[in-house]
C-alpha cells in the first residue's frame, strides 16, 4: 500500500558537520560521546569550537563522556520540524557531565526527567547520522 505524498512524514533534517564538529558526529557514530578538553586550561566544552571559551587556547584533546546528571530539562508538545510531529510530547534535557561539559539531548521516552537525576547516553541511529540521548541509569 502507498501513502499519498500530503500523507507522507517528512524526512527528519540532519545535521551538517564542519570542520569543527566533525570528530563529534563520527563519534556518535561509534556510540562514544566525544568532548573537546582544553589542553591549557583543562575545561570541557559543548558544542565543538576553534578554541577555548574559557582561555582562548586552541588547544584541545578529546575525551569521552559516558555519564551525567540532569541540570535542567523542558517538554516539547509542539514539533520544531514537521518530521517529529508523530513524536510529541519528547523532553530534552541540558545534562552536565561527569569531567565537565553541558549538552543538550532528547530523555528516553517514558522516563521522568528530574534535577540531578543520574543518567549515561545511548546512541539512536537515523539516515546517516546518529543521535545522542539520554537515560536514566
Ligand atoms: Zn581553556
Amino acid at each position: 500500500m502507498t501513502t499519498a505524498p500530503s500523507e507522507q512524514t517528512p524526512a527528519v533534517v540532519g545535521p551538517t558537520p564542519d570542520i569543527d564538529s566533525q570528530f563529534y558526529w563520527d563519534g556518535l557514530a561509534r556510540s562514544q560521546l566525544l568532548l573537546q578538553e582544553c589542553s591549557s586550561c583543562q575545561k570541557r566544552r559543548f558544542p565543538p569550537m576553534p578554541s577555548c571559551p574559557y582561555c582562548g587556547s586552541t588547544d584541545f584533546e578529546i575525551r569521552e563522556a559516558t555519564k551525567g546528571t540532569i541540570y535542567s530539562w523542558v517538554t516539547v508538545h509542539r514539533a520544531f520540524q514537521p518530521a517529529f510531529a508523530g513524536e510529541v510530547p519528547y523532553t530534552l534535557v541540558t545534562v552536565d557531565l561527569d569531567g565537565g561539559g553541558r549538552i543538550v539531548g532528547r530523555l528516553e521516552p517514558g522516563a521522568a526527567a528530574a534535577a540531578g537525576l543520574h543518567v549515561s547516553p545511548h546512541f539512536v541511529p537515523h539516515e546517516g547520522w546518529t543521535e545522542a540521548r539520554f537515560h536514566p541509569e
